[in-house]
């Protein structure tokens, strides 16, 4: 099942993606769905980010060719750090690239849709958390990432965290091939299979620590590749049987 999350005519929905249409949901997709019997085509509708969530739980250094070209290894535990609520963006929406930057960077990544309450959840039981899985990019100020000593401005920026274009249910992420492209050129291309710290493991460590609420999201880490942006650039996180999150890269005004 595909959860979208959109705007028609000024109202705000969620629906179910079939086809080229979409079937509107009544209230939001966390538990029992039920339908309104509106349809849209998905063309006629305006996708958004496809969940708000409270916080934007992210991972860094979960690929070791990632690792490595940033001159270290995956660590022996999860290193995660927020992004907050307010990075979040939606597909086809832009990516303001702030003045106080000289280097902006694409980080394509899997992420992660909790789909209810949870808390202290032990890996035998993680997947059950999880109501399916999107796209991200994980854009990160990377000069700031390292002048700053700690990365919340650096990976805060509002419009820094584009989610979308949908959430994919039912899908085994085990192995999906993850591409990012700037202006067509593929600058990633790795598989989910190389995650070092698999899914139900980031869904147990974070719990340990933080409850999760329904449309939190944990980002998964980034593949090898990363680069780059400048404004005027289209960058593309397309993941195998999910889809695809198209932002285009403008000034911050
Ligand atoms: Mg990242």
């Amino acid at each position: 099942m595909r959860i979208a999350r959109y705007s028609h005519d000024g109202e705000v929905a969620f629906g179910i993606v079939e086809g080229d249409e979409l079937a509107e949901l009544a209230g939001h997709p966390f538990g029992p769905v039920s339908f309104t019997g509106v349809r849209h085509r998905v063309d006629a509708v305006r996708l958004l980010a496809p969940v708000l969530p409270s916080k934007v739980v992210a991972v860094g250094r979960n690929y070791a060719e990632h690792a490595s070209e940033m001159g270290g290894e995956v660590p022996a535990e999860p290193l995660i750090f927020l992004k907050p609520s307010t990075a979040v963006t939606g597909p086809g929406d832009v990516i303001a690239y702030p003045s106080s930057s000289s280097r902006v960077d694409y980080e394509g990544e899997l992420a992660v849709v909790i789909g209810r309450l949870c808390r202290d959840v032990p890996e035998s039981k993680a997947l059950e958390t999880v109501l399916g899985y999107t796209c991200a990019n994980d854009v990160t100020a990377r000069d700031q990432q390292k002048s700053d000593g700690q990365w919340s401005r650096a990976k805060g920026y509002d419009s820094f965290c584009p989610l979308g274009p949908w959430i994919e249910t039912d899908l085994d992420v085990s192995d999906l091939r993850l591409t990012t492209s700037v202006n067509g050129a593929v600058r990633q291309d790795g598989r989910t299979a190389q995650i070092v710290h698999k899914v139900p493991a980031l869904i147990a460590y974070v719990t340990a620590c933080m409850t999760l609420l329904p449309g939190d999201v944990i980002l998964t880490g980034t593949p090898a590749g990363v680069g780059p942006v400048e404004v005027g650039d289209e960058v593309v996180v397309e993941i195998e049987a999910i889809g695809r999150l198209a932002n285009r890269v403008v000034p911050r005004g």
